[in-house]
């Protein structure tokens, strides 16, 4: 028990460390991508174009890595809010995530009891939507369904539930499930929910988890339809 405090305690150094140093990388990193692009273009040996398109496809998931990196450090200051319709902003997530979904044969079934427009930024949410969907669908066998609802709670707040009827969590997993890196996947980063919870808590929402280990999962979010005013708020209404 000890030895896994420890453990976590190291891990969330290492998170902050690597946030910093993922600004340091991003620029090499964007001319590695961009020659290495070029000399694929170039070269017409197919032996070694073998190798480039590894090269390319290893250099796209550092990139990715390195993305989420930058933005835990710096979350809000990317931050742009607007009034967003919430409702196209979850069929447009749908719709993105349409080839994946496809391909098991996931149905997606939207449950709309209100139109709800809310001040948020939508890419970040997006972000939110797309990583739990995600996730969902990795959890879940094909030809099985994903529900997604949307509800004002209040005057001040509504709630997006994503129902998936995958493999669930244990109790164990649950409460490490937010933890940078933490991963059950073989390609996993184990960012994409410590991203979530971020973003959601500089909106000023929560996220909360119920899973029924072979059954499925639950992720429940709730969101304020006003944000407090912010110099964010300011820098965009002008
Ligand atoms: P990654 O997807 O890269 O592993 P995440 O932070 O998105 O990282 O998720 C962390 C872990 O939480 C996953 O590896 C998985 O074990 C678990 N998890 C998240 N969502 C679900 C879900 N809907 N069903 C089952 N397990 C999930
Ligand atoms: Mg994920």
């Amino acid at each position: 028990n000890e030895k896994r405090i420890r453990e976590m305690e190291k891990l969330s150094v290492v998170g902050e460390l690597a946030a910093g140093i993922a600004h340091e990388i991003r620029n090499p990193l964007t001319s590695l991508i961009g020659f290495t692009k070029i000399i694929k273009e170039k070269i017409t040996d197919s032996s070694i174009n073998e190798y480039l398109v590894i090269m390319e496809d290893e250099l796209d998931r550092i990139n990715q890595i390195v993305n989420e990196f930058m933005f835990i450090a710096k979350p809000n200051e990317t931050m742009e809010i607007k009034e967003a319709n919430i409702n196209a902003l979850v069929r447009n997530v749908i719709k993105f995530m349409e080839p994946q979904t496809n391909l098991k044969s996931i149905l997606v079934n939207l449950y709309f009891s209100d139109k709800i427009t809310a001040f948020c930024d939508p890419n970040q949410i997006k972000q939110v939507l797309i990583n739990i969907i995600q996730n969902a669908i990795e959890a879940t066998s094909e030809s099985l369904s994903i529900d997604i609802s949307l509800k004002k709670l209040d005057e001040n707040q509504f709630k997006i539930e994503i129902r998936d009827r995958g493999c669930g969590i244990s109790e164990e997993r649950l409460k490490r499930l937010f933890e940078p890196f933490y991963t059950t996947k073989e390609k996993g980063t184990g960012l994409g929910l410590m991203v979530c919870k971020r973003i959601i808590e500089i909106h000023n929402g929560t996220i909360e988890v119920k899973s029924n280990p072979g059954f499925g999962t639950i992720f429940e979010i709730v969101l304020p339809i006003k944000q407090k005013t912010s110099k964010h708020m300011i820098k965009h209404q002008s």
